[in-house]
């Protein structure tokens, strides 16, 4: 275990993560490899009075501590039992790592589309994951943990037997927006299949695919173990779409590099269609970019509520823009998911 202080070489590594907007500010950042490590970091914190909060990836970062930090990126091993159908991992494992061990023999995680997030963070918020819709959230699929105070040293879940899923994406250019949100609100949709409506606007960088480049666009994924028909949705020309049956890992977004965002969410009740359109102009006419997601509940998840709606900005300060947003389905929150936020206190 290294311990380490403000000026210290690797300080500033080891409290950096996939948000680069803000960081943690300890007096002592404890990098543990054990749970042993991790006992003392504990206790180091409660003998000195100091608050503590855990580091895996930095994907979930709300409010930085000033306490002691606990990094936990190597702590991280992942251990399969295909015959149980289980993986226990570390608390530092991310989720890459658990695909990667369980693929092999033919099991899945209820893993989100970002491999690069971390597990136990993913799992203790719930975890709405790919097909979340068909197999319910991760945090459902938990078996045990192990514990020191209040970080999770170890965790057990069940793997899912898929190796194999539908799944597809499209993108739509934003001016046929109206459109696209009516067919996916109105969409009668089936309880196995888990999508995401969003709204992304893509610079002008030459990385990126020609039709996507420079624009702002409508995009909805969709993924299921079974097959399913989205031909309702095409309502509009696609900028471009990709449907197939793929292994799980190739189902999975690409992976994005670090960067500063800001989020939060809302669970909310109900969604008349109005009220979408509302949330919908509002988010993208604010004074900063909006980037506005929107999950379909029920099936099983969710319990009262039927949607989780998103907002991301690639920036710090857009709390009032997003408050502005959320104002409008206020009459519908029934809460909110830990999960989706960032950045915000
Ligand atoms: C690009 C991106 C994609 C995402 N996709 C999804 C998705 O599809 N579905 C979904 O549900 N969520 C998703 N999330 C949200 C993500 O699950 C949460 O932000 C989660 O908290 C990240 O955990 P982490 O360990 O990676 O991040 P960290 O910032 O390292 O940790 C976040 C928090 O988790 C807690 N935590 C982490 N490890 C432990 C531990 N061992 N013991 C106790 N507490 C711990 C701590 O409170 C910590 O502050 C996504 C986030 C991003 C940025």
């Amino acid at each position: 275990m290294h311990i380490l202080h403000p000026g210290d070489p690797g300080y500033d590594d080891e409290r950096s993560g996939f948000q680069t907007g803000l960081r943690h500010e300890p007096q002592v950042v404890f990098v543990v490899e054990t749970a042993h490590d991790v006992e003392k970091a504990v206790e180091y914190a409660e003998t000195n009075g100091l608050p503590y909060e855990v580091q895996a990836t930095g994907h979930g970062l709300t409010t930085p501590t000033t306490g002691v930090l606990i990094s936990t990126r190597r702590m991280n091993a992942v251990h399969v039992d295909p015959d149980r159908r289980t993986a226990t991992v570390e608390a530092g494992a991310v989720w890459q790592q658990v695909i990667d061990a369980a693929a092999p023999h033919g099991l899945a995680p209820l893993s989100g589309d970002a491999a690069g997030v971390g597990v136990v963070g993913y799992t203790l918020g719930g975890g709405y994951g790919l097909l979340a819709r068909e197999f319910g959230l991760a945090a459902d699929r938990v078996l045990g943990t192990t514990e020191v105070g209040d970080v999770v040293t170890t965790m057990e879940f069940e793997l899912l037997p898929v190796n194999r899923v539908h799944s597809g994406e499209m993108y739509f250019d934003a001016t046929h927006a109206e459109a696209v949100f009516d067919a996916f609100h109105g969409w009668d949709l089936p309880d196995h299949v888990t999508p995401q409506l969003a709204t992304i606007a893509f610079p002008d960088l030459p990385m990126l695919p020609p039709p996507l480049r420079g624009r702002n666009t409508v995009r909805i994924t969709f993924a299921s173990t079974r097959p399913f028909d989205v031909e309702g949705l095409k309502v509009a020309p696609r900028l471009t779409e990709d449907f197939g049956v793929k292994p799980f890992h190739k189902a999975l977004g690409a992976q994005l590099p670090p960067h500063t965002y800001q989020g939060d969410n809302v669970l909310l009740g109900e969604l008349p269609a109005e009220t979408l359109h509302s949330v919908r102009v509002k988010a993208a006419t604010a004074d900063v970019p909006i980037f506005l997601g929107l999950l379909p509940l029920g099936a099983g998840i969710g319990g009262p509520a039927s949607h989780l709606l998103k907002l991301i900005s690639p920036r710090l300060g857009a709390e009032r823009a997003h408050a502005e947003v959320f104002d409008l389905v206020r009459p519908f929150v029934v809460g909110r998911s830990r999960n989706f936020r960032f950045a915000v206190r």
